[in-house]
């Protein structure tokens, strides 16, 4: 069953609710593409957007018409959209979840990350440079900078990036006792939390200082912390084509490219990356769905 005849379907099994004028444009338009005319279906999916830019099915029918137009990136977004409008067990929701692992499938993945977030000034510069380029990533937060800024990670949340845990004050945890350690990622997760009213489970390693004891701490506080990490030091670089040469250098499918907020050239590295990570096929998603997909088998990822 196609996804198209599955959208009909639950178009009809809706039944006769009163239907809004959203809904009117939403069905003509799947019957405008079930024969054959995309061009129309695409007229009237942009009028419901413009009337209801929330409308769960205008939003997966433009998932389905973007993925027919062989746009899979926008395709992705647009599906995991879907997902945050719809309940988890809404027809639609269950439709966008299975499209969005097929397509998924497809590509390499990647994932973006950004540590240190937010930044007063940095941080809508950097939301605006993503949104521009229609990427998904992943904020690795710090919690009392978000407490200071919380509209700034609820922001992030909001256009569907996902706010991950950097501990509570950035200080190295190697060497620290453990009720200290696990105080500094239950404060982080609290402050994430409290701003997106979403508990944070991913964690990122101030400096990178890690050993199995704070691993082993970091599951008893509900985290995992993140592997397969590249890391290529942007934050002491200063031209954003050394920073774009040494992801493209050492990116792998599978990988988390580790970069910062704050830093001026990762936010002008960032267009070329992206282009040129599409045109190998990469697809970007979240951390959590890259380790999904790649599970244990990812390659290593060096920097
Ligand atoms: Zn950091």
């Amino acid at each position: 069953m196609s996804v198209l005849s599955v959208l009909l379907a639950l178009l009809v099994a809706a039944g006769p609710v009163v239907p809004g004028p959203a809904d009117d444009l939403v069905e003509q338009a799947c019957r405008a593409a079930s024969t054959g005319d995309r061009q129309t279906a695409w007229r009237l999916i942009d009028q419901a957007l413009g009337l209801a830019p929330l409308h769960v099915e205008a939003n997966f029918a433009r998932g389905w018409l973007l993925q027919e137009a062989g746009e899979l990136q926008a395709a992705i977004s647009q599906y995991r959209k879907v997902l945050a409008l719809a309940a988890p067990q809404d027809p639609y929701a269950v439709q966008a979840r299975e499209a969005l692992g097929r397509l998924v499938g497809k590509c390499k993945t990647v994932a973006l990350a950004f540590d240190d977030f937010p930044f007063a000034h940095d941080s809508p510069k950097l939301l605006s440079t993503l949104r521009t380029l229609r990427v998904p990533a992943t904020f690795f937060a710090i919690g009392f900078k978000v407490r200071h800024f919380p509209d700034l990670a609820a922001q992030a949340v909001a256009e569907g990036y996902s706010c991950q845990n950097h501990t509570y004050s950035h200080g190295r945890l190697t060497g620290l006792a453990d009720q200290v350690i696990m105080d500094e990622i239950q404060r982080g997760a609290d402050a994430i939390e409290a701003a997106t009213g979403i508990r944070p489970h991913l964690l990122r390693l101030p400096g990178g200082h890690d050993n199995a004891h704070i691993r082993q701490l970091a599951r008893r506080c509900r985290h995992v912390v993140v592997d397969n990490v590249i890391a290529v030091g942007d934050y002491a670089i200063t031209d954003p084509a050394v920073v774009e040469q040494r992801v493209l250098r050492s990116v792998r499918p599978g990988c988390i490219i580790a970069l910062h907020d704050g830093v001026e050239s990762t936010r002008r590295a960032l267009p070329g990356i992206v282009r040129r990570l599409r045109e190998q096929g990469y697809c970007f998603v979240t951390v959590d769905e890259v380790r999904e997909l790649a599970g244990d088998a990812a390659s290593p990822c060096q920097p």
